[in-house]
Parts: structure tokens; C-alpha cells; sequence
């Protein structure tokens, strides 16, 4: 049995319980050396074979899988948040049916949710955004025609915006072009959750400006939207004179 397991953003208590058990038991583990926390790597037992994919290629990976398999060790392949955000985890779970071997997913914090934390925002507020759209820039990866930025930029919706903290001037331009102003806020979370994390706040336009001052080339997020502001409308759920299924409202 294979298990995918999500490691969390970054800090290591950032994985989830079922997660750090599995890494506990693990034979093997072959883990996202760019991005995983090293220190994550201290819930292996002693003896646990550890591999870092940042160095492998997909056949490398699925040669340990196989092999685990064959010799009946329980192997782990850790990646960086969650999983299914840009994990590339379906290519290996195609393969590993082709070879009828089993797996599991555990998922993990993404690094969109280490962010929000980091900034103490909430990405969904009343009468500013109740949709969070997860995008990217296209790099050496495309990204489908319709999913441009400034098509997406034209929502005005909460975005997050992964993979993309070495092309912030483009990037601007992009969402200033689909309807962004200028000055809408945004914010730059370099390394969520770790003990280095660094959070920016600025606007749209000074996005590439601001990495820049601070140096920050990669490893981050990018946030965009005035979700970020304080501005915005209470939620129902909690007002007093909202009925719903657990508590009775009463008139003001
Ligand atoms: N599966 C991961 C994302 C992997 S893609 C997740 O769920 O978070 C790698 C990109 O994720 C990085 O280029 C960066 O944009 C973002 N990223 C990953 N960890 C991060 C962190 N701790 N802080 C900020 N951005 C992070």
C-alpha cells in the first residue's frame, strides 16, 4: 500500500494526525525536497529509507514504489500542503494502477489556507468575495486559454495565486487588464507557516516593487482582493435576529 500524504505548508505541526501516523510507520518515504520541511522528516522511525523527489524523476519515484511494494514495505510519498493543488499526484496514481498497486490520500493543509492564517484574513467575507479562485501563471506548465489571469481577474473575486512570485510585473499588468484597479490590495506570504515567513501588503501595481524590497523570488503566494480590506458586511449566521436551525433570532 502506497499512501499520498500531504505535509502541511510548512511548520511541522502543520501535518494532520493520520498523516504523522503514517509517517511513524513508514518503510519508506519519499518526500517534496523543494518545499517539505525537513524537520517533518523526524516522525520517521530510524531505519525508514528516505528518498527526496526533488531529485527523481516520476519513473525514479514509481521504481521505490514498486519495489516497496514488492518487498511489502509501507511506503509514504510526502508532498508539500495538499496534495491535489499542483501536487502531480495523479500521474503517479495512474501508473500505480497500471501496476494494480493500492494507495490512499491523506490530505494536508494547503499552503492557501497557511497563508490566510498568516495574514489572519478570511478569504470569503459578506458583500466583498464568497468565491476563492486558485490560479497560476503559466510558466514552463501552460495553463488553459480561458483560465488567463485577467479573464479569471475579471470576477474580482478573492484570488490566490500559486507558482507565480517570479513574474509579478506581468502578473499586475494581467490583473490590472481584467479589472483590478491599481490599488486593490494584495499580499505577498512568503513562506507560510515556517519560522522565516514574511507577509507584504500592498496593492496590485506594486506587486514585482515589493517582492523586490524584500527579496522574494519564490516560495510564496500571492493574494489579490479586498478581502483584505475591512470593509465588508457582517455575517447572518451570527446576528441575533437570524433564525436558523440551532438558535432562535430575536427581533431588535
Ligand atoms: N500542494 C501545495 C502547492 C504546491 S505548488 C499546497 O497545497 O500548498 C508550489 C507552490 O506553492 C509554490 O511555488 C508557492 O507558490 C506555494 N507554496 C507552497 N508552500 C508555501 C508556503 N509555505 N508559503 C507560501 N507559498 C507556498
Amino acid at each position: 500500500m502506497i499512501n499520498f500524504v500531504g505535509a502541511g505548508p510548512g511548520a511541522k505541526d502543520l501535518i494532520t494526525l493520520r498523516g504523522k501516523k503514517l509517517l511513524e510507520k513508514a518503510d519508506i518515504i519519499i518526500y517534496a525536497g523543494s518545499l517539505v520541511n525537513p524537520q517533518i522528516l523526524n516522525y520517521a522511525k530510524d531505519n525508514c529509507e528516505i528518498y527526496n523527489s526533488a531529485k527523481m524523476t516520476l519513473e525514479e519515484v514509481i521504481d521505490v514504489m514498486v519495489n516497496g511494494e514488492k518487498n511489502n514495505k509501507s511506503v509514504v510519498r510526502l508532498h508539500t500542503g495538499d496534495p491535489s493543488i499542483y501536487g502531480a499526484i495523479k500521474e503517479q496514481m495512474d501508473i500505480l494502477d497500471k501496476y494494480n498497486i493500492s494507495y490512499d490520500v491523506c490530505p494536508g493543509v494547503s499552503s492557501l489556507f497557511g497563508a490566510a492564517a498568516a495574514l489572519k484574513a478570511e478569504y470569503t467575507l459578506p458583500d466583498v468575495s464568497q468565491t476563492v479562485i486558485i490560479t497560476r501563471m503559466a510558466g514552463r506548465t501552460s495553463v488553459p486559454e480561458k483560465e488567463e489571469i485577467s479573464l479569471l481577474a475579471s470576477h474580482n473575486a478573492t484570488m490566490v495565486i500559486f507558482l507565480s512570485a517570479g513574474m509579478l510585473e506581468e502578473l499586475s499588468k494581467r490583473l490590472i487588464k481584467g479589472g483590478y484597479h491599481a490599488d486593490t490590495p494584495a499580499a505577498i506570504v512568503y513562506k507560510a507557516t515556517w519560522e522565516d515567513e514574511k507577509v507584504i501588503r500592498t496593492t496590485v501595481e506594486k506587486l514585482s516593487e515589493s517582492a523586490k524590497e524584500n527579496n522574494i523570488k519564490k516560495t510564496a503566494l500571492i493574494t489579490v482582493g479586498h478581502f483584505l480590506c475591512s470593509d465588508y458586511e457582517r455575517s447572518k449566521l451570527y446576528d441575533p435576529s437570524f433564525t436558523h436551525e440551532f438558535r432562535k433570532g430575536v427581533k431588535p
